[in-house]
């Protein structure tokens, strides 16, 4: 399966510094910043610096550098948002038309602060 990458999406945008973005952590490899749109009091976007589209894409071509850091990434933000110790969170992955996907830069939705409902809907 090929993963042609389009550097025109909006996160290869805010990776380039061309628009803003509201940053929560940044690291060597990986960038997360608040969702624009959220769906829940907490809403962090976490992704890569390199340019993967989906999560397969991602586990398949990254380097283990940049699996460590945006796994090790995930947790601290887990850690300093506190959704580790609260009530819990949700993280989502889409990939592809079944799955909703928007923006074809591979992304993990942190979702938290409200119970969230059902995994899946419709
Ligand atoms: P997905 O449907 O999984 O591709 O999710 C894409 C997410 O990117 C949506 O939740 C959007 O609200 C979010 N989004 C789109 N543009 C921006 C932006 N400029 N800054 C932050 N989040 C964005």
């Amino acid at each position: 399966m090929t993963h042609p990458y389009d550097d025109t999406n909006v996160f290869a945008r805010i990776l380039r510094g061309e628009i803003p973005n509201a940053t929560v952590l940044e690291t060597e490899h990986t960038l997360a910043f608040d969702d624009i749109t959220p769906q829940a009091p907490v809403h962090v976007l976490v992704i890569p610096k390199g340019p993967y589209v989906t999560y397969d894409h991602f586990c398949a071509q990254a380097s283990e550098a940049e699996i460590v850091d945006f796994a090790r990434a995930v947790a601290r933000i887990c850690d300093e948002r506190g959704l580790a110790a609260g009530e819990g969170f949700r993280a989502i992955a889409n990939a592809g038309g079944h799955a909703g996907q928007e923006v074809p830069h591979f992304h993990v939705h942190l979702v938290a602060g409200r119970p969230l409902g059902p995994m899946l809907a419709g």
